[in-house]
């Protein structure tokens, strides 16, 4: 009888469940996660901002004591948003998914195939817009009339039975939103194995093999031998993975920032809306009404009462410049940046102006960030081995790293579409 190989995945996110669950059943499958079974936030937010004058809310990072799954890191100029913890990220997204694959196909990649096999496994729908609220409606009529061409964003779930609360990126209490961690019970019912709570430190490489990974279990550390490894620990925790086991990256870390422009407009409760339920799609950024939580709790300019905040998010495709390494994060925006924000701005007043708001009546949000990629970004080179030359041979990444620019788009899709031809290359050459 022919021994099944052994496959550690790091990270149960887009990419980690997604490969996990086409290795599973080829290889016998163990995916290594930091963080812990997931929990939404389930607090109620206008009861909790009458706390906001306390002081209490001083630091986005407090975040995580009250809530895990969210982690935060910070630069001079923006906060950086993540997911720990069983379905990674994907458990705090809004759930939009869209196909974002130009830049892969410009370097010859043609995931079709795993598109289709995403829309067989994922229910996407745009349901929810029959039940928006009277001020998305009124936006979604203004950015039509302004020739924006707004669109309903298609989501992962069941959107029918959406209860417009807005906590998606507190992980939805009515269980609507799709997660990762979908891929992830697909993969452990079939015998995968789910280690929580352990933090990959490196990779052991001998003779130009991945022979092991290190990992760290509270205090004690451990070593777990496979015969293949795929890194997925996301666009920020891959990086750091390969710094320690000396492998070298490149500093082309994009993030997508975000800034919202608010407004007060009583009676609004975009706070109690689905979070974006429609885009407009600009030359290098997209615009969406959000209720930015971080900036409602954290940002003194938002003291107003959440439901009579209206406020539209600038989402942008930055420069891929930038770095993380132990020694932290190194992440500015250069001037094309900060002149799409401008514009932005400049657009989203002109879009709440339609509401009868002067433009000197808007406020800023906090700049964040949740979109972190391509510090291993593919090139022609590896459009059909999806292996990296600086990689040993039987260690392969399955996450936004991967990506060769920033989408300034919704990524979960195409993150899903990539480790999925990662699983299945990794089938066809080793197991
Ligand atoms: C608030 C918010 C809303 C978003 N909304 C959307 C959306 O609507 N649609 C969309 O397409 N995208 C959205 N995104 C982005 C999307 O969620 C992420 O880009 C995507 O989940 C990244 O997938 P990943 O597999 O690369 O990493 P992640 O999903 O971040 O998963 C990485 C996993 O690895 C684990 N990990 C990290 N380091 C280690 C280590 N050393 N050892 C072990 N485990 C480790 C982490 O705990 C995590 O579980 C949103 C992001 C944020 C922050
Ligand atoms: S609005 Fe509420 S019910 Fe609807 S997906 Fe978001 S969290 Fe779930």
């Amino acid at each position: 009888m022919t021994e099944v190989k052994k496959a550690i995945v790091v990270g149960s996110g887009a990419g980690g469940a997604a490969v996990a669950n086409e290795l599973q059943g080829s290889f016998e499958v163990t995916v290594v996660e930091e963080g812990q079974e997931f929990k939404p936030f389930t607090r109620d937010l206008r009861a909790s901002a009458r706390w906001k004058k306390s002081g209490l809310f001083f630091d986005e990072r407090e975040i995580s004591l009250l809530f895990p799954a969210m982690r935060i890191l910070k630069t001079k100029e923006i906060v950086l948003v993540r997911g720990r913890g069983h379905g990674g990220t994907t458990t705090i997204s809004t759930g939009n998914a869209v196909r974002q694959d130009g830049p892969l196909k410009r370097l010859g990649i043609n995931l079709d195939e795993e598109f289709e096999a995403i829309g067989r496994e994922i229910p996407i729908s745009a349901d929810h817009e029959k039940h928006w609220r009277p001020a998305t409606k009124r936006l979604f009529e203004i950015c039509r009339d302004l020739g924006l061409s707004p669109w309903p964003i298609p989501k992962m779930g069941d959107y029918a039975h959406c209860r417009h609360c807005g906590r998606c990126v507190l992980g939805c209490p009515a269980g609507v939103k799709w997660d990762s961690r979908q891929y992830l019970a697909s993969a452990t019912a079939r015998g995968a194995r789910l280690m929580s709570g352990a933090r990959v430190t490196r990779v052991l490489i001998q003779n130009g093999t991945a022979q092991a990974l290190e990992i760290k279990l509270g205090l004690r550390k451990k070593t777990l031998p496979a015969d293949l490894i795929v890194l997925a620990a996301g666009g920020l925790g891959t990086p750091l993975i390969l710094q320690r086991s000396g492998i070298p990256y490149e500093s082309r870390l994009f993030v997508d920032p975000v800034l919202c422009v608010a407004a007060v407009r009583e009676g609004s409760d975009l706070d109690r809306e689905i979070e974006m339920p429609f885009v407009v799609e600009q030359d290098g950024f997209i615009i969406s009404p959000y209720f930015d939580l971080l900036s409602f709790f954290y940002n003194r300019r938002w003291s107003f009462p959440a439901g009579d905040i209206v406020s539209l998010m600038i989402k942008l495709a930055d420069r891929p410049e930038g770095s993380i390494s132990s020694r932290g994060v190194q992440k500015v925006l250069y001037p094309e940046d900060w002149a799409r924000l401008e514009e932005g701005v400049a657009l989203c007043r002109e879009i709440l102006s339609g509401l009868g708001i002067p433009k000197e009546r808007t406020f800023l949000g906090t700049i964040n960030a949740g979109h972190p990629g391509g510090m291993l970004p593919l090139t022609e080179k590896e459009s059909r081995s999806f292996h990296h030359s600086a990689l040993p041979g039987n260690l392969y990444v399955a996450d936004a790293s991967l990506f060769p620019q920033s989408l300034g788009m919704p990524p979960i899709l195409t993150i899903i579409a990539l480790a999925k031809r990662v699983g299945r290359v990794c089938r066809e050459r080793f197991a």
